[in-house]
């Protein structure tokens, strides 16, 4: 029952990274509004145990809850990462990598990729990639925190980190129980509704204990307890953009030296993500069930680990997609509960912040005002579609034709806003995007040209610069990010320094 027109307790099903992550969060924002949360998990169903890859803005989260950086990285084995390597993608035998942060620095209102297009036609052999110092720190595993001086070379460097899933959720329950989260242990047999309103009342547990709140938050995973099997949410399917539906995933051990990036290698019907942690490293290989069968992918995920395995590979199903709606009623939902898209870039705990700083943003009072839900579902919905095109891209833009897989994907129909998005950098080497679109211009740019999307024309008024004088200005960059690097510590010496002495 509402009470004064406020919300008084909220009960979170789902003890994963979204519901810790939830939980976490909810208990440091809502603290002085009184309200009582709750967590109910099941340790007979388990986790998705896999999410050890991020981006940048996972930092800003933790922040938020005033965790402290070397803490957080003893506790989750935590390493940094600079960026992707990405290999095979636009044809065999290829790479390139997708730094943080900018190549170069842009030169009288003119994107820096412009000036490296126009040397490149006229001889220069450098790739993109190396004027990015985040791009050359990871190419030799060197790692040191951004310079707060913005004049340095090392100010633009830009770090999200790989941590152990497990530990980490792990880390934010202890957060959030220490902040009064009353966690419960019991798997959900039931939900009750309200026969008027259609909210949820309650949920009972197996052992028969009933948990009742004002809102819920359902991060049950794939399950999808409350947003689809009690509130009837449909899901809508992307599978044809993206036709990967499963994955088989296996820890391996660490490797050295260690390095400050992920690689996602392209494979005949899929492809293989390897992410170094401290005392391990994290393997998958992703795959679409049409093209390749369990036993075979699992081949060729084993063929593909750099170090030995440390268990058996494990099986996950998965539809790619989002759901039509994220809040319904008194329920919205947060992590795989509300979607997935696969690990490509890295943005499923990306997806869980923002469902989480949203909801901080547009949180309801008891009536729980329509026009809330309504602009929830409008940015989360969005946020899906322009992460969604991104990883599209990826697939799409491949002169690989050496299997089925790469052939359906290569000349399947993309989005039209992808297909906008890709004639117009075909155009003139230009990216447009939405001001509050996750990724940059620069990583557009990075996955653009990293897959083989060439212009057809080049800026034209840098035809009016000497080349000369552009290819000075390239040289000293790049010459400023070697000298830069050649002076930093390994990533494994900076680890270790770092979280040394740290307790876990
Ligand atoms: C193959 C793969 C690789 C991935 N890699 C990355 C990555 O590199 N980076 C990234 O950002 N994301 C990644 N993700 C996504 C990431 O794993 C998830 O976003 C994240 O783990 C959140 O999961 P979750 O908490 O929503 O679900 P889960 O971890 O599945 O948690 C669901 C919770 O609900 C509980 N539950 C379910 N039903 C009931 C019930 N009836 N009663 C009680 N409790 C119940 C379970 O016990 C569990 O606690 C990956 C996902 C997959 C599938």
């Amino acid at each position: 029952m509402l009470n004064n027109n406020t919300i008084k307790s909220i009960t979170i099903v789902g003890g994963g990274t979204a519901g810790w992550m939830t939980a976490a969060a909810l208990s440091r924002m809502l603290l002085a509004k009184n309200v009582s949360i709750k967590l109910v998990e099941s340790e007979q169903i388990g986790t998705v145990g896999v999410g050890e890859a991020t981006i940048p803005d996972i930092a800003n989260f933790n922040r938020m809850l005033g965790i402290d950086e070397q803490e957080f990285l003893a506790a989750t084995k935590g390493t940094f990462k600079l960026g992707i390597e990405f290999r095979d993608w636009g044809k065999l035998e290829d790479r390139y990598f997708h730094p943080f942060g900018a190549h170069g620095v842009d030169m009288n209102g003119i994107d820096f990729h412009q000036y490296w297009l126009h040397t490149k036609q006229h001889g220069n052999t450098a790739k993109l990639e190396d004027y990015s110092i985040c791009s050359v720190a990871a190419k030799q595993s060197k790692f040191i925190l951004p310079d707060n001086n913005p004049k340095s070379v090392l100010s633009h460097l830009r770090y999200a980190y790989h941590f152990d899933a497990t530990a980490y959720a792990a880390y934010l329950r202890k957060y959030a129980e220490l902040r009064d989260v009353i966690r419960i242990e019991g798997k959900i047999a039931s939900v009750t509704t309200a026969q008027d309103s259609g909210n949820i009342q309650n949920v009972i547990l197996e052992n028969g204990q009933i948990i009742d709140a004002d809102f819920f938050i359902d991060c049950s995973g794939f399950n999808a307890l409350l947003l689809e099997k009690t509130l009837g949410v449909k899901y809508t399917d992307w599978s044809h953009w993206l036709p990967c539906n499963r994955a088989q995933a296996v820890a391996s051990e660490r490797i050295e030296p260690l390095p400050p990036f992920t690689i996602s290698t392209a494979k005949k019907s899929g492809w293989q993500w390897r992410i170094p942690t401290q005392h391990r490293t994290g393997n998958g290989h992703i795959y679409c069930s049409d093209f390749i069968s369990d036993d075979e992918a699992n081949q060729v995920l084993l063929e593909g680990l750099d170090t030995k395995p440390l268990a058996d590979a494990r099986t996950i199903h998965f539809q790619t997609g989002c759901r039509e709606q994220f809040w319904v009623k008194n329920c919205i939902g947060i992590g795989l509960s509300s979607g997935f898209l696969e690990p490509l870039e890295s943005t499923s705990i990306f997806l869980i912040q923002q469902g989480i700083s949203r909801f901080i943003s547009l949180y309801p009072d008891g009536n729980m005002s329509e026009i809330l839900k309504k602009e929830y579902n409008r940015l989360m919905s969005r946020e899906f579609i322009q992460i969604r095109d991104f990883i599209i891209l990826h697939y799409h833009a491949t002169t690989r034709d050496d299997s089925p897989f790469w052939n359906y994907c290569r000349t399947m129909s993309i989005p039209d806003s992808l297909q906008h998005k890709i004639e117009l950098f075909k155009a003139g080497g230009r990216v447009f995007r939405d001001d509050q679109e996750l990724f940059s211009k620069a990583s557009w740019i990075a996955v653009m040209l990293g897959q083989h999307i060439e212009p057809e024309v080049y800026e034209p008024i840098l035809a009016g610069i000497p080349i000369s004088e552009i290819q000075r200005s390239l040289d000293s960059m790049s010459s400023a990010m070697n000298q830069a690097v050649s002076q930093l510590p390994s990533h494994g010496e900076f680890i270790q320094k770092y979280v040394n002495g740290v307790r876990a």
